[in-house]
């Protein structure tokens, strides 16, 4: 159970208690309070049955009609001899039931329960309270401790090379680190080199963390994990100490491994900021630099760190002696797509599924995205009420997992229905008649995630290398949803703004990057250069030119899809006729509606 619900529990427990016990003395102290001259009328009538003598004074009595009666009578007489005294009959003092409380004790408990036990209470509660300030403050200074996390290698859900699938170069590299960490005077005795840092690059989610966790496993030593953004603190100082100790917890646990996730949270390049976040920054930055380089000769600790922009790091990161080891890890190619998801159904059940036919589907996903799939394959699965996921429902999850999930509850109105139909069937006819883009898969005005709908288009080919006219048959039909807006309503909508962003971002890179820009030529700008101003190192003229050209091509992306759209008019309308009846289009049906893509038209 939680810590504070315990506390709760027992606070209101406690109450309760007092509450009771509180009533219970109270009876007494609610009774009716009256005179001893009044108390012995009513004991000469004959009205009272018990009598219960508390101490010398006290009496409680209670009447036959069941009133609780209180009175008080001189200590120093005895009741019976004051019953005598005022003429009680003794026939009538026999037949009452009188009860002597020896000592006070219950006086004494309840004085001890209603004194001293609230200020318990209240002492319990500051000091719960003190305690928490307490953890408070030390979790401001010495949250170093706190901060690493270890994972025991022989911990029973640990992950080894087998349940990493694909990555085959960046197993084979870590192969050798393993190596060294299980035997490393082998390697010191010969003189090698062994690498102190590994830096592990590559997209979010494309197996970092978990490449990093099965090396740990492989190898067989303890390894510690700390993010990069758990040391960027409030308070400067706070990330270099902390930096400090997990190298030291890493040295006197050798052989072993401490991994720096996220490593860009923190090495990003110095001198680049303004504020006093970056100031922390620094400092934690050299520290890691400083921790590094103090290795002694023999150190059996490797440094593995992630990042998925290795680009922004401080190039005093990568020099030798740091982390002057990179390793590369890809998006998971069509096998490596495939391994994946047989590892992630694994421990599900599923039947007759053609996990090749997925994969194919899936160019772009990462390990995470492919993991993810399988769970919402699942999840469908179970909602379907089936006891196996089926092809189905793998199918069914690629879309969800790319678009985020269906949003049917929104109704659109009918016009923007209708432009949401054109906006897409503009996307699709620009795609299917301009020669090199990839083929149309399936189009859908049903909302998802963020998007009003969606053309689907898979590559049908991965390729290392793709043509200058690709793109620019891509960005026109990307721009097509826009163009069938301008086309049809002489008008256009926020609709088109995702659209707008990504073809101006390729645009962008075809410029800068790729040197398919006739006027700047095959010049690259890094991304580098563009985002610190201080490393600027072309001209204001070659800025003005690269945002001309980038402005060039996608207005000419935007005349060629006008172009198709005008001379496929009907094909538009058709298109966004039926799916404003049916919403989706498969690529079946498409094709049966506009022809096989062999017709392109070449604009
Ligand atoms: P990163 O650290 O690169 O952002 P992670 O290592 O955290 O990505 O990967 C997230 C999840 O995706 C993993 O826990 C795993 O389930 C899955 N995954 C990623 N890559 C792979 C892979 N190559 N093989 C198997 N599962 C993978
Ligand atoms: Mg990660
Ligand atoms: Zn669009």
């Amino acid at each position: 159970m939680n810590n504070n619900l315990r506390n709760l529990l027992l606070i209101g427990s406690l109450i309760f208690f007092t509450l009771i016990l509180y009533l219970g003395y109270n009876q007494n102290l609610l009774a009716e309070k009256i005179s001893f001259e009044e108390f012995l009328t009513k004991v000469k009538n004959n009205e009272i049955k018990t009598i219960t003598l508390s101490g010398k004074a006290n009496i409680i009595a209670q009447t036959k009609e069941g009133k609780i009666l209180r009175t008080t009578k001189d200590p120093d007489e005895s009741l019976t001899q004051l019953f005598k005294d005022y003429g009680v009959a003794s026939s009538t003092i026999l037949t009452l039931e009188i009860n002597q409380e020896t000592g006070n004790w219950k006086d004494i408990l309840y004085a001890l329960i209603f004194n001293v036990l609230p200020f318990l209470l209240v002492a319990w509660i500051f000091w719960q309270i003190f305690k928490q300030a307490q953890r408070g403050t030390t979790q401001i200074f010495s949250f170093s401790k706190s901060g690493i996390k270890v994972y025991n290698p022989n911990d029973p859900d640990r992950v080894t090379f087998k349940d990493v699938a694909g990555l085959e170069e960046a197993k084979q590299e870590l192969m050798e680190i393993v190596e060294f960490l299980k035997n490393p005077d082998k390697f010191f005795k010969i003189g090698a080199r062994i690498p102190k840092g590994v830096l592990l690059v590559g997209p979010p989610g494309s197996g970092k963390t978990l490449l990093a966790r099965s090396v740990a496993s492989e190898a067989g030593v303890p390894f510690f994990y700390i993010s990069g953004s758990e040391f960027v603190e409030m308070f400067v100082g706070v990330g270099s100490a902390r930096v400090r100790d997990s190298f030291s917890i890493a040295k006197k646990n050798q052989p072993s491994i401490l991994f720096i996730d996220e490593l860009d949270a923190i090495g990003k390049i110095r001198g680049a900021g303004i504020t006093g976040a970056h100031e922390e920054r620094e400092q934690t930055l050299n520290q890691i630099l400083v921790e590094m380089d103090g290795f002694e000769k023999g150190t059996k600790v490797v440094v593995l760190a992630a990042t998925n922009r290795a680009d922004v790091l401080d190039p005093a990161l990568l020099r030798p002696g740091r982390f002057d080891r990179k390793i590369i890890l890809d998006l998971p190619d069509i096998k490596a797509r495939e391994e994946i998801l047989k590892i992630h159904l694994r421990d599900k059940k599923f039947s007759k599924v053609n996990l090749r036919q997925i994969a194919e589907r899936t160019p772009g996903f990462s390990g995470a995205d492919l993991a993810n799939l399988c769970n919402e394959a699942a999840i469908l699965a179970a909602r379907r009420n089936k006891e196996f996921i089926t092809q189905q429902e793998l199918l069914d999850s690629i879309e969800k997992v790319l678009l985020g999930p269906e949003r049917k509850t929104k109704a659109y109105s009918k016009k923007e229905k209708e432009i949401a139909a054109y906006h897409e069937a503009g996307h699709a006819i620009v795609a299917h008649y301009l020669p090199y883009t990839s083929p149309v898969q399936k189009i859908s005005i049903i909302a998802r995630g963020r998007a009003g709908g969606y053309t689907l288009k898979t590559p049908l080919e991965e390729r290392s290398f793709y043509f200058k006219k690709e793109f620019l048959d891509e960005l026109a039909s990307m721009l097509g949803g826009y163009a069938a807006e301008k086309l049809i309503f002489d008008d256009t909508t926020t609709g088109a703004s995702n659209d707008l962003e990504v073809a101006t971002d390729l645009a962008r890179q075809l410029v800068t990057k790729f040197g398919m820009s006739e006027k700047l030529g095959p010049i690259s700008i890094s991304q580098k250069q563009r985002e610190f101003v201080l490393g600027k190192e072309y001209s204001e003229k070659t800025a003005e030119l690269i945002d001309e050209e980038v402005k060039n091509i996608i207005n000419q992306a935007l005349e060629r899809a006008l172009k198709v759209l005008e001379i496929k008019k009907d094909k538009l309308e058709k298109i966004a006729q039926v799916l404003i009846k049916k919403e989706v289009i498969e690529k079946k049906q498409f094709e049966k509606l506009v022809g096989d893509k062999k017709g392109s038209l070449e604009i």
